[in-house]
């Protein structure tokens, strides 16, 4: 039994929050109540499917099944010592000095999922940068999307310059990179921080021609082969398939392949965005999903960045591995 492990005590939902030296666990219950129950009336969650909101309901956080603790707007209840706060945004096209100053907290490590521009203007990535800048986090890390069409410098030549700048001026998508300073860029590459291990790639199955484009299948499944199998935090910046990837007619668009490559490496949270209109997290046994699109379907950056805790990386992964084990023993 672990910290933030969610559990069923006499027929309720609720995590465990503490364990007492008496040997009792403090179980938050889903309902707002706390108790303390010795661990034989406790059993592990079978939930498998656990839609966590990721709305406005204040002061509360909720648990994801690796231990990652999602906090809730207003963002206002103090981490626990030796954890580390994560603020995700994404899809911010070009309208980062809109986003509601009430929406931009404070925290350790910023992760943008892509799409900041757009259609990869360099004055839009300039201005990034310097929000990127200001901003309260002490670590920032920005991956690229589709419509950060300078990004892909040979998407651009071939089609992005004659599609979308085509008689203003195309742009010299050599500096696009060059222009975030105030971050780090993770394009198909890895970093770690604080001791996470986080990969970030900006490439998604084809999508009306956009930049990082890949054909489904094959192509797809050897672009994440090449993500570590040793992996904590997953940046990308199209969905998994089922995992906020709804589209508004109805169908989803999340990518088979890149479920599976997740599934594969007991990843803890998986952060990405660009089907704007499914925003929001949920979970499955292991992983904490977030689709954190700061810009509605009608590209109104409104909605509240995904902020989660994370525990220290070797307790995060231990964690994890205990979730993955219970996922797979029977109930
Ligand atoms: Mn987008
Ligand atoms: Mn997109």
């Amino acid at each position: 039994m672990q910290v933030g492990a969610p559990v069923v005590v006499a027929g309720r939902l609720g995590v465990l929050a503490l364990h007492k030296d008496d040997g009792t666990w403090n179980v938050k219950l889903d309902d707002g109540t706390v108790a303390n129950v010795p661990a034989e009336f406790i059993s592990m969650s079978a939930n498998s499917t656990k839609e966590i909101s990721s709305g406005e309901r204040r002061g509360l956080a909720s648990w994801a099944p690796a231990g990652a603790r999602l906090v809730r707007a207003p963002w206002d209840e103090t981490k626990p010592e030796g954890w580390t706060r994560f603020v995700c945004f994404s899809d911010t096209h070009g309208l980062h000095d809109e986003i509601p100053k009430k929406h931009r907290p404070a925290a350790d490590i910023l992760l943008h999922a892509g799409d900041f521009t757009n259609t990869g203007e360099l004055e839009q990535v300039e201005s990034l940068n310097k929000w990127l800048q200001a901003y309260p986090a002490t670590e920032k890390i920005v991956i690229a999307g589709n419509h950060d069409v300078t990004f892909h410098e040979e998407y651009y030549r071939k089609t992005g310059a004659m599609r979308f700048h085509h008689g203003c001026g195309a742009y010299d998508c050599t500096k696009a990179k060059a222009l975030l300073t105030a971050c780090t860029y993770l394009e198909d590459s890895p970093t770690e921080v604080r001791g996470y291990r986080i990969y970030g790639s900006p490439w998604q199955p084809e999508f009306c021609d956009w930049a990082f484009n890949l054909p489904k299948g094959a192509a797809c499944r050897k672009c994440w082969e090449a993500i570590p199998m040793e992996l904590d935090v997953l940046v990308t910046h199209g969905p998994p398939l089922g995992r906020g990837d709804r589209c508004s007619p109805g169908h989803r668009a999340g990518c088979d392949e890149l479920l599976a490559a997740v599934k594969a490496r007991k990843v803890s949270v998986h952060v990405f965005g660009h089907i704007h209109e499914d925003y929001g997290c949920s979970a499955d046994e292991v992983t904490l999903f977030a689709n954190a699109s700061t810009c509605t379907e009608g590209y109104c950056p409104s909605n509240a960045p995904i902020v989660f805790d994370l525990p220290p990386a070797t307790e995060l992964r231990k964690a994890t591995a205990t979730a993955a084990a219970a996922s797979r023993s029977p109930a």
